[in-house]
């Protein structure tokens, strides 16, 4: 598997889920299991030396890479949800859509004063899921040493939105 061959494993849906958009749809690449095994030791030699304390999935897509490189990474693995989900005492943070805004909640006993923590989705567009999820990390006191994508779209300027943090991505768009 190369990075070329992993793009490949991604099917784009123009028009989904509104006209305009180009979907990447990953469902197509988690059934393939190389690719999906690559993206996991792409992230895992890049993280492997940072002593990472946690590593924070984002509802949903997120979860389906955080918590194998978590286990990988021999670390937390930890949720962030959408408003309602989690049981706990939690966080929530607001962030803009193009249209009104939405949030994200992690529970407060989720990251601990100073851990060293990642955050990891599938996509990175606008930013504004992670940044709600970083600022949350941050409330928290956990220390951010990372985002971590599969994919960056490169136009919504989402690199922008989460400075100074560091951006880590598989594949660019
Ligand atoms: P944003 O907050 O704008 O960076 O949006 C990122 C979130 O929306 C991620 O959780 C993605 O799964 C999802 N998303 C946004 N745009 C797309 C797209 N073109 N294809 C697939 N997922 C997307």
């Amino acid at each position: 598997m190369n990075i070329e061959q992993l793009k490949n494993t991604i099917r784009n849906v123009p028009n989904f889920p509104k006209p305009g958009i180009q979907f990447k749809d990953i469902t197509t690449l988690l059934m393939e299991q190389d690719a999906f095994s690559y993206c996991i030791d792409i992230f895992y030699h890049e993280f492997k030396d940072e002593n990472i304390d946690a590593v924070v999935g984002i509802e949903s897509r997120g979860f389906i890479f955080a918590a194998p490189l978590a286990l990988k990474l021999g670390c937390r693995f930890v949720l962030a949800r959408k408003p309602g989900k989690l049981p706990s005492a939690t966080l929530a943070e607001e962030y803009d859509l193009e249209y009104g805004t939405d949030a994200i909640e992690m529970h407060t006993d989720s990251i601990n004063v100073g851990d060293r923590v990642l955050i990891i989705d599938d996509l990175l567009a606008t930013g504004g899921t992670a940044k709600g999820t970083g600022n949350i990390v941050k409330k928290l006191e956990g220390e951010i040493v990372s985002y971590g994508f599969l994919i960056v779209l490169d136009d919504l300027n989402g690199r922008d939105a989460l400075k100074p943090g560091q951006v880590f991505t598989i594949l660019e768009y």
